[in-house]
């Protein structure tokens, strides 16, 4: 049977996009070029406004039984190891109504993956697609094997999107910034001086520093994250293991003690790209990465790709529902309702970034301003961690840092 859409990717924005549309009754074909399903890399922060989404999927529960569900997310100084910023995550709970997550990366694809194949996806590996055609009543894909046509064509086929290509000739933005992963049995850092309950992040010159704990705290996560001068300068050879070390040699002793547990052999080139406002070309639409790839400041990537997912299938459910399956109105009404969101967390991430990479004296004045945050000010996340994603009327307030020189509030308010 031909399906009414056909998925272009098995990442998680590709099988999350591939479920909840085969939630609204609809034949899905999603096509992966890898020869197996998988997810490389370790830990994913899912935020309340995704774990709403996941629940309404029903994949909750499985998530948070093969997760942690962390107390804070806290910020501190990666120099000094001083404590910045923290934000409680069961009183975000309360006030979002849903919980924070961290999750092995592979633990959430095999948990939408086992999801798709219970839902009834056509779910095919090997095959990469190396072209698209738009059709008056749908579009099609081309692949070694032929070409096959739907409806509607979802490219989830990530930052490198050949999809793209048909809406746009802009590039991969490269930030010079190189991450190293690790993710280890919790046994090794036992002794060590880490939060077992927490996701901490050591923000510092040109680097920061992640760890936290998952499957349900059997195992320790770090992301070590740089700024590589081979990269800046262009050489292939960037974010070589010394340039690690030297990133961080004048950090605090809890991050030079975590580095070694890193995975040497592996790194990862940190890129975006600029906000793209048309992301649908007839019956062809982007999804995820290939969409709205962000620096990873804001833990939002996944998050977002999900969130499109929900968004279009709620628009055809809808539709499905009513007995008027109109797919140029679903798309225009999907564009509509997340272009200018996804916008807003891409440059909103680039600047988080530079702020956590402060040097000098602009250090210490982010320093004086995240310790007199109050502690309980969530106007800088509740236009993540809200609704106001997933719905089209509403314009969330941009963050943007407080200019520097600006006169710092009294201090002690962490306390407080
Ligand atoms: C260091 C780091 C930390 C991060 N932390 C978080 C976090 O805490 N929370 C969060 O929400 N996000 C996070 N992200 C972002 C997140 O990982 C990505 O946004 C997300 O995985 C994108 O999913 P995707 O399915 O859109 O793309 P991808 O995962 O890139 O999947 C694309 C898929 O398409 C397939 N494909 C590509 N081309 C073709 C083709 N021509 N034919 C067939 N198949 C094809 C690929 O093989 C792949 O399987 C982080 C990213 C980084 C780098």
């Amino acid at each position: 049977m031909s399906p009414d859409v056909l998925v272009v990717g098995g990442g998680i924005g590709g099988l999350a996009n591939a479920l909840a549309l085969t939630r609204t009754g609809l034949q899905v074909r999603l096509l992966e070029r890898a020869a197996e399903f998988g997810e490389v890399g370790a830990g994913l922060q899912i935020a309340p406004n995704c774990t709403r989404i996941l629940e309404s999927w029903g994949l909750l529960d499985r998530v948070l039984e093969l997760g942690v569900r962390p107390e804070a997310l806290v910020m501190r100084d990666a120099l000094d190891g001083s404590l910045l910023t923290r934000l409680d995550l069961a009183d975000a709970r309360s006030r979002y109504g849903s919980p924070y997550v961290v999750i092995h990366r592979s633990d959430l694809h095999a948990t939408l993956l086992d999801a798709c194949r219970d839902a009834g996806v056509d779910l095919v590996t090997g095959v990469q697609v190396s072209g698209y055609e738009p059709l008056d009543d749908g579009a099609a894909v081309l692949h070694e094997a032929g070409r096959e046509t739907a409806p509607v064509v979802l490219a989830a086929d990530g930052l490198t999107s050949l999809a793209r290509g048909l809406l746009s000739d802009d590039e991969p933005v490269s930030s010079a910034y190189v991450a190293y992963r690790g993710a280890i049995p919790a046994e090794q850092v036992a002794s060590m001086d880490v939060s077992m309950s927490e996701v901490v992040v050591y923000v510092g010159p040109h680097c920061h520093f992640v760890q936290y704990p998952l499957r349900r705290g059997e195992v320790f996560n770090q992301v070590a994250v740089f700024r590589s001068s081979k990269a800046l300068a262009g050489r292939e050879d960037w974010g070589t293991p010394d340039e690690l070390d030297a990133a961080f040699a004048g950090t605090c002793a809890q991050v030079r003690a975590g580095l070694p547990l890193m995975w040497r052999d592996r790194r990862w080139r940190m890129f975006d790209r600029e906000p793209l406002d048309t992301w649908v070309r007839g019956r062809l639409a982007l999804t995820g990465d290939a969409a709205h790839p962000p620096l990873q400041y804001l833990a939002q990537g996944a998050v977002m790709a999900m969130e499109d997912a929900w968004v279009l299938a709620t628009h055809v459910g809808d539709q499905v529902a009513a007995g008027t399956l109109d797919w140029d109105a679903a798309l225009a009404a999907y564009e509509a309702v997340r272009t200018g969101h996804c916008r807003r967390v891409q440059t909103t991430a680039r600047a988080w970034g530079e702020l956590w990479h402060l040097t000098g004296a602009d250090r210490l004045w982010r320093n004086e301003v995240l310790r007199a945050r109050d502690v309980h000010d969530y106007a800088f996340v509740d236009w993540l961690y809200g609704p106001t994603a997933l719905t089209p009327d509403q314009e969330p307030p941009m963050f943007t840092p407080i200019p520097r020189g600006t006169a710092v509030p009294s201090r002690g308010k962490l306390a407080g």
